[in-house]
Protein backbone atom coordinates (compact mmCIF):
# COMPACT_ATOMS: atom_id res chain seq x y z
CA UNK A 1 0.00 0.00 0.00
CA UNK A 2 1.73 3.27 -1.01
CA UNK A 3 0.85 6.43 -2.52
CA UNK A 4 3.63 8.43 -4.76
CA UNK A 5 3.86 12.12 -5.50
CA UNK A 6 6.05 13.44 -8.37
CA UNK A 7 6.64 17.12 -9.28
CA UNK A 8 8.27 19.27 -11.70
CA UNK A 9 8.94 16.71 -14.50
CA UNK A 10 9.00 19.58 -17.29
CA UNK A 11 8.55 17.46 -20.09
CA UNK A 12 9.28 19.27 -23.12
CA UNK A 13 10.21 17.81 -26.59
CA UNK A 14 14.06 19.20 -26.34
CA UNK A 15 14.59 16.64 -23.63
CA UNK A 16 13.75 12.93 -24.53
CA UNK A 17 15.91 11.48 -21.71
CA UNK A 18 12.90 12.94 -19.16
CA UNK A 19 10.04 11.34 -21.35
CA UNK A 20 11.37 8.42 -21.37
CA UNK A 21 12.19 8.13 -18.31
CA UNK A 22 8.49 9.21 -16.92
CA UNK A 23 6.78 6.88 -19.34
CA UNK A 24 8.81 4.21 -17.43
CA UNK A 25 8.34 5.30 -14.25
CA UNK A 26 4.32 5.54 -14.73
CA UNK A 27 4.45 2.16 -16.26
CA UNK A 28 6.28 0.06 -13.40
CA UNK A 29 6.88 2.10 -9.76
CA UNK A 30 3.20 4.12 -10.13
CA UNK A 31 1.60 1.04 -11.39
CA UNK A 32 2.08 -0.39 -8.20
CA UNK A 33 0.63 2.17 -6.21
CA UNK A 34 -2.62 3.03 -4.81
CA UNK A 35 -2.43 6.57 -5.23
CA UNK A 36 0.05 8.85 -7.81
CA UNK A 37 0.10 12.63 -7.05
CA UNK A 38 1.53 15.23 -9.30
CA UNK A 39 2.19 18.39 -7.39
CA UNK A 40 2.08 20.39 -10.52
CA UNK A 41 5.09 21.21 -13.41
CA UNK A 42 4.38 17.83 -15.39
CA UNK A 43 4.66 19.82 -18.37
CA UNK A 44 7.36 22.67 -19.10
CA UNK A 45 4.58 24.42 -20.75
CA UNK A 46 0.89 23.72 -21.63
CA UNK A 47 -0.45 26.29 -23.92
CA UNK A 48 -3.99 24.69 -23.39
CA UNK A 49 -5.67 21.17 -23.74
CA UNK A 50 -5.45 21.78 -27.91
CA UNK A 51 -1.82 21.62 -27.20
CA UNK A 52 -0.59 19.66 -30.62
CA UNK A 53 2.58 18.88 -28.49
CA UNK A 54 2.99 14.32 -29.41
CA UNK A 55 5.41 14.06 -26.63
CA UNK A 56 2.80 15.75 -24.13
CA UNK A 57 -0.07 13.20 -26.01
CA UNK A 58 2.23 10.39 -24.89
CA UNK A 59 2.04 11.43 -21.02
CA UNK A 60 -1.68 11.99 -21.46
CA UNK A 61 -1.99 8.13 -23.18
CA UNK A 62 0.30 6.73 -20.38
CA UNK A 63 -1.82 8.75 -17.61
CA UNK A 64 -5.09 7.55 -19.23
CA UNK A 65 -3.65 3.85 -18.93
CA UNK A 66 -2.48 3.91 -15.65
CA UNK A 67 -5.75 5.88 -14.12
CA UNK A 68 -7.65 2.91 -16.30
CA UNK A 69 -5.48 0.46 -14.91
CA UNK A 70 -7.27 1.15 -10.94
CA UNK A 71 -4.67 3.71 -9.72
CA UNK A 72 -6.06 6.62 -8.62
CA UNK A 73 -4.35 9.76 -10.16
CA UNK A 74 -4.31 13.23 -9.21
CA UNK A 75 -3.37 16.28 -11.20
CA UNK A 76 -2.50 19.78 -9.34
CA UNK A 77 -1.46 22.50 -11.59
CA UNK A 78 1.98 23.94 -11.30
CA UNK A 79 3.35 27.42 -12.90
CA UNK A 80 4.15 25.78 -16.18
CA UNK A 81 0.65 23.94 -16.66
CA UNK A 82 -1.92 25.68 -15.06
CA UNK A 83 -3.90 26.11 -18.11
CA UNK A 84 -4.83 22.29 -18.36
CA UNK A 85 -8.03 22.10 -17.90
CA UNK A 86 -11.20 19.52 -18.49
CA UNK A 87 -10.29 18.19 -21.66
CA UNK A 88 -6.83 16.98 -20.22
CA UNK A 89 -8.59 15.78 -16.78
CA UNK A 90 -11.17 13.73 -19.22
CA UNK A 91 -8.20 11.89 -21.31
CA UNK A 92 -6.26 11.39 -18.52
CA UNK A 93 -8.35 10.28 -15.97
CA UNK A 94 -6.46 12.39 -13.34
CA UNK A 95 -8.38 14.13 -9.96
CA UNK A 96 -7.69 18.02 -10.43
CA UNK A 97 -6.70 19.28 -7.46
CA UNK A 98 -6.49 22.66 -5.79
CA UNK A 99 -3.61 24.65 -4.79
CA UNK A 100 -3.51 23.89 -1.98
CA UNK A 101 -5.61 20.79 -1.40
CA UNK A 102 -5.99 18.67 2.20
CA UNK A 103 -5.30 15.15 2.00
CA UNK A 104 -5.23 12.12 4.45
CA UNK A 105 -2.44 10.13 4.04
CA UNK A 106 -3.12 7.11 5.98
CA UNK A 107 -4.98 9.18 8.42
CA UNK A 108 -2.02 11.70 8.77
CA UNK A 109 -3.39 15.09 7.55
CA UNK A 110 -1.21 16.83 4.68
CA UNK A 111 -1.52 19.78 2.68
CA UNK A 112 -1.06 19.70 -0.80
CA UNK A 113 0.69 22.69 -2.77
CA UNK A 114 2.99 23.15 -5.85
CA UNK A 115 4.68 25.71 -3.82
CA UNK A 116 4.86 28.77 -6.08
CA UNK A 117 2.03 30.34 -3.75
CA UNK A 118 4.69 29.87 -0.96
CA UNK A 119 7.99 32.34 -2.64
CA UNK A 120 5.95 35.59 -1.23
CA UNK A 121 9.23 37.34 -1.46
CA UNK A 122 9.11 37.13 -5.54
CA UNK A 123 7.03 40.05 -5.48
CA UNK A 124 7.71 40.60 -9.29
CA UNK A 125 6.50 36.51 -10.00
CA UNK A 126 3.65 37.15 -7.36
CA UNK A 127 2.01 39.93 -9.59
CA UNK A 128 2.67 37.40 -12.46
CA UNK A 129 0.86 34.70 -10.90
CA UNK A 130 -2.40 36.85 -9.85
CA UNK A 131 -2.43 37.68 -13.74
CA UNK A 132 -2.19 34.33 -14.94
CA UNK A 133 -4.54 32.45 -12.77
CA UNK A 134 -7.45 34.95 -13.76
CA UNK A 135 -10.31 33.12 -14.84
CA UNK A 136 -11.45 36.39 -17.37
CA UNK A 137 -7.16 36.35 -18.43
CA UNK A 138 -7.03 32.45 -19.03
CA UNK A 139 -10.52 32.99 -21.24
CA UNK A 140 -8.88 35.74 -23.41
CA UNK A 141 -5.42 33.88 -23.29
CA UNK A 142 -7.13 30.75 -24.82
CA UNK A 143 -9.28 32.21 -27.21
CA UNK A 144 -6.05 33.16 -29.57
CA UNK A 145 -4.54 30.60 -31.86
CA UNK A 146 -1.85 27.67 -31.30
CA UNK A 147 0.99 29.49 -32.66
CA UNK A 148 0.07 32.48 -31.08
CA UNK A 149 0.34 30.59 -27.73
CA UNK A 150 3.01 28.39 -28.51
CA UNK A 151 5.79 32.08 -29.14
CA UNK A 152 3.73 33.76 -25.86
CA UNK A 153 5.01 30.71 -23.77
CA UNK A 154 8.35 30.18 -25.30
CA UNK A 155 8.27 34.23 -24.43
CA UNK A 156 7.61 33.53 -21.24
CA UNK A 157 9.77 30.73 -20.09
CA UNK A 158 12.64 33.35 -21.63
CA UNK A 159 11.89 35.73 -19.55
CA UNK A 160 11.83 34.08 -16.64
CA UNK A 161 14.98 32.23 -17.01
CA UNK A 162 16.34 36.23 -17.04
CA UNK A 163 15.13 37.46 -14.42
CA UNK A 164 15.50 34.16 -12.52
CA UNK A 165 19.06 34.34 -13.19
CA UNK A 166 18.97 37.72 -11.79
CA UNK A 167 17.83 37.05 -8.36
CA UNK A 168 19.30 36.12 -5.26
CA UNK A 169 18.74 32.46 -4.28
CA UNK A 170 16.38 33.15 -1.50
CA UNK A 171 13.85 34.94 -3.01
CA UNK A 172 13.38 32.11 -5.18
CA UNK A 173 12.95 29.80 -2.71
CA UNK A 174 9.84 29.29 -0.17
CA UNK A 175 9.43 32.16 2.59
CA UNK A 176 8.96 30.65 5.86
CA UNK A 177 6.58 32.90 7.12
CA UNK A 178 4.17 31.75 4.35
CA UNK A 179 5.06 28.42 5.45
CA UNK A 180 3.77 29.23 8.91
CA UNK A 181 0.89 30.78 8.21
CA UNK A 182 -0.31 28.36 6.10
CA UNK A 183 -0.04 25.46 8.49
CA UNK A 184 -1.47 27.91 11.33
CA UNK A 185 -4.29 28.60 8.44
CA UNK A 186 -5.11 25.14 7.54
CA UNK A 187 -4.46 24.01 11.18
CA UNK A 188 -2.01 21.41 9.62
CA UNK A 189 1.46 20.76 10.43
CA UNK A 190 2.65 18.50 7.33
CA UNK A 191 3.46 19.93 4.23
CA UNK A 192 3.86 18.51 0.42
CA UNK A 193 5.39 20.44 -2.17
CA UNK A 194 7.84 20.90 -5.34
CA UNK A 195 8.26 23.96 -7.33
CA UNK A 196 11.53 24.94 -5.74
CA UNK A 197 13.98 21.93 -7.36
CA UNK A 198 15.48 21.52 -3.40
CA UNK A 199 14.54 17.91 -2.88
CA UNK A 200 14.87 17.94 1.33
CA UNK A 201 12.65 16.78 4.29
CA UNK A 202 12.64 19.81 7.31
CA UNK A 203 11.44 19.59 10.24
CA UNK A 204 10.68 22.62 12.44
CA UNK A 205 8.27 24.03 14.77
CA UNK A 206 5.40 26.09 13.96
CA UNK A 207 4.13 27.55 17.68
CA UNK A 208 4.81 24.29 19.49
CA UNK A 209 3.66 21.80 17.00
CA UNK A 210 5.73 19.97 15.36
CA UNK A 211 6.38 20.36 11.52
CA UNK A 212 7.14 18.78 8.56
CA UNK A 213 7.96 20.38 5.17
CA UNK A 214 9.06 17.97 2.06
CA UNK A 215 10.05 19.47 -0.91
CA UNK A 216 9.94 16.96 -4.17
CA UNK A 217 12.76 17.19 -6.48
CA UNK A 218 12.83 18.14 -10.41
CA UNK A 219 13.65 15.90 -12.90
CA UNK A 220 16.29 17.19 -15.02
CA UNK A 221 18.67 15.54 -14.22
CA UNK A 222 17.53 12.23 -12.59
CA UNK A 223 14.14 10.97 -11.69
CA UNK A 224 12.76 11.53 -8.02
CA UNK A 225 9.61 10.63 -6.43
CA UNK A 226 8.36 10.45 -2.68
CA UNK A 227 6.94 6.76 -1.52
CA UNK A 228 4.38 7.53 1.29
CA UNK A 229 3.02 4.26 3.07
CA UNK A 230 1.56 3.57 6.28
CA UNK A 231 5.28 2.48 7.21
CA UNK A 232 6.42 5.59 6.87
CA UNK A 233 7.75 8.43 3.91
CA UNK A 234 10.60 8.97 1.96
CA UNK A 235 12.18 10.77 -1.05
CA UNK A 236 13.70 8.33 -3.60
CA UNK A 237 16.05 9.59 -6.40
CA UNK A 238 15.66 7.49 -9.53
CA UNK A 239 19.16 7.66 -11.22
CA UNK A 240 19.05 7.97 -14.86
MN1 LIG B 1 7.06 25.44 -10.65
Amino acid sequence: MSTLFISDVHVDSTRPEILGQLLTFLETNAMDAEDLYILGDLFETWIGDDDPDPEKHRVVHALHDLSHSGVRCHFMAGNRDFLAGDVFAERTGCRMLEDPSLVQLFDVPVLLLHGDSLCTDDHEYQRFRRMVRDPSWQQDFLSTTVDHRIAMASQARDASKTHGSQKPPEIMDVSKTAVNAMMREYGVYTMIHGHTHRPDIHHFNVDDHPATRIVLGDWYTQGSYLRWSPAGYSLEPLPR
